[in-house]
């Protein structure tokens, strides 16, 4: 329910003796200024006890008072306030849980404002498709995808009323991106994602061979708003995760920020980036937030997630232990994560071995990441995509010598048919033998088929004479202190668990009860295909 408030100016606002001293702080100054009088604004909120207040700016200065207390009417002579109700009873706010709710993998939650949808990621699961990071999916069907659980189901968007206004990626991992090949043509509606994201769904839709989404790709920055219609303003606000350039998606309605949270973690001492924007989460919180949808991978961990900083140590305290090691040093990590490659490179360099990038994967996000500018990787570095270069290099290696070398792979997850499989089964030209090193920088994902890949992976390379140093990793995810503190900053009146199967959205919704939350009061556990409308 929003209540309204009628001001003149900022300076009148201040002088309002009965409001509470935490809303007259949510208020800023500037988005007061830039209203013109009768105008209702959309981003000047404010939270008054657990209530959402609504600003308007009206002709008179005599008319700055609070209009309605909790229990009491709205009086009727002021004709913004009219407009504020009637938009409140025609624009419907619905979330349409399309994909990600009942599993890791293949987000795609869609948000319904009256009569206009935007839709937030369309992403790839990948252990449903059993493929490694390099594989092909680019001549499947849609639907044969969606039968197999791979990518979302969106026919159930067909039964909800409306235009699709946008889009919206958050980053660039495939679990939110991924499926915007096989789904996004059937939408009239631009794609908008940050530069580096954008950059990877071009060469995504690029990829494609059985559709052609013709989207119009838009690439917005952290920090930056995009004006989708009269009523809903979509914002990105700077945070980190484990790959570059990843923002929180926020869409301004005229009923309150609908914060979309996937993914995220709070590193205040990242290796590429900036921190998150605290400080503007605190200010969307005091503005008034409608509903978080939010990451809840890691709410049962406690604590929280360590910075990007302690995996550069981890890294760091290992390769540089091998200063003066003849033997073989070859590193797995994800190929998205730029600032860990970045990272493993630099050790490379100052043990005075040139690092070797290998595969296709690696190729794609380091190439894309570096030509952007975002990162700068060490001038010893190289790159080979393709197989065939590949395993000119691995000859070069071993022939001029395995120690000037630190290559590093994909396949941590002992993918079949990857670099470091293929190595792990004697399968490619560069050799491993007694005393080489292995370096995991990458946990494992939890599901069995990971597991025992990489339990065979391990053995192989046991067996050749690899000695295995694992772990050498921290988390891109939110624990549970993290979605504490979010939480406190963002103060939202709902919650929608997101990015997770029931029994961890379940772990977020008991979490959110501790702090005075209720089940399917203002925290909601959403399956797949679910709609849930919100007020
Ligand atoms: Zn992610």
């Amino acid at each position: 329910m929003i209540h309204g408030l009628v001001v003149t100016a900022p300076e009148a606002l201040y002088r309002c003796g009965h409001l509470s001293e935490r809303f007259v702080k949510g208020i800023s100054p500037i988005c007061l200024s830039e209203l013109t009088n009768g105008q209702v604004s959309r981003l000047t909120r404010g939270m008054f006890g657990r209530k959402l207040i609504q600003l308007i700016r009206t002709e008179s200065h005599d008319n700055a008072m609070l209009l309605k207390k909790p229990g009491k009417e709205f009086p009727q002579k002021y004709p913004a306030i009219k407009k504020i109700q009637e938009n409140h009873h025609t624009m419907e706010i619905e979330i349409i849980t399309v994909g990600g709710y009942d599993e890791v993998g293949r987000n795609m939650t869609a948000v319904r404002c009256g009569k206009e949808i935007v839709i937030f990621d369309m992403g790839l699961r990948l252990d449903q498709l059993m493929i490694h990071e390099d594989a092909e999916v680019d001549e499947m069907h849609s639907l044969d995808l969606i039968k197999i659980k791979a990518i979302p189901d969106d026919t159930v968007l067909q039964k909800v009323e409306g235009t699709v206004k946008a889009i919206v990626c958050s980053h660039g991992h495939l679990d939110h991106i991924g499926a915007i090949p096989k789904l996004a043509h059937r939408y009239n509606a631009p794609i908008i994602a940050t530069p580096y994201a954008t950059e990877l769904i071009r060469q995504q839709i690029a990829g494609e061979k059985k559709f052609d989404a013709k989207n119009k790709l838009f690439a917005l920055p952290a920090g930056q708003r995009y004006t989708l219609s009269s009523n809903l303003v979509l914002e990105f606000v700077r945070t980190q995760h484990s790959i570059i350039d990843t923002v929180t998606p926020v869409l301004h309605t005229p009923h309150g920020a609908i914060v979309y949270a996937c993914d995220f973690k709070f590193d205040r001492s990242p290796v590429i980036g900036q921190p998150p924007d605290f400080a503007r989460f605190r200010q969307l919180g005091r503005e008034g937030v409608l509903a978080l949808i939010v990451e809840s991978t890691y709410i049962h961990r406690p604590g929280r997630c360590p910075s990007e900083r302690i995996a550069r140590d981890l890294v760091r305290g290992v390769i540089t232990s091998f200063e003066d090691d003849k033997n073989a040093i070859v590193v797995s990590t994800f190929s998205s994560h730029i600032a860990r490659v970045k990272t493993i490179a630099e050790c490379a360099h100052e043990i005075g071995r040139k690092p070797i990038f290998l595969g296709r994967s690696m190729e794609k996000y380091s190439v894309t990441a570096e030509q952007m500018k975002l990162v700068s990787f060490p001038e010893t570095a190289s790159v080979y995509g393709n197989r065939r270069t590949v395993d000119r290099m691995m000859r070069r290696m071993m022939k001029e010598g395995k120690e000037q070398f630190l290559p590093i792979v994909t396949g941590h997850q002992g993918e079949p048919g990857s670099i470091l499989t293929r190595l792990a089964q004697g399968d490619t030209p560069y050799q491993l033998a007694k005393g080489d090193k292995v370096l995991f920088s990458a946990n494992i994902i939890p599901n069995p088929m990971n597991i025992g890949n990489r339990y065979v992976i391990e053995q192989q390379l046991k067996m050749a004479g690899a000695r295995i140093f694992d772990d050498l990793h921290v988390s891109g995810h939110a624990y549970r202190e993290d979605h504490y503190e979010f939480l406190q900053m963002l103060q939202p009146r709902h919650i929608i668990p997101a990015h997770a199967d029931m029994k961890m959205t379940a772990g977020y919704a008991d979490f959110a009860s501790e702090l005075g939350y209720t089940l399917d009061n203002d925290v909601h556990l959403m399956r797949n295909g679910q709609r849930l409308k919100i007020t």
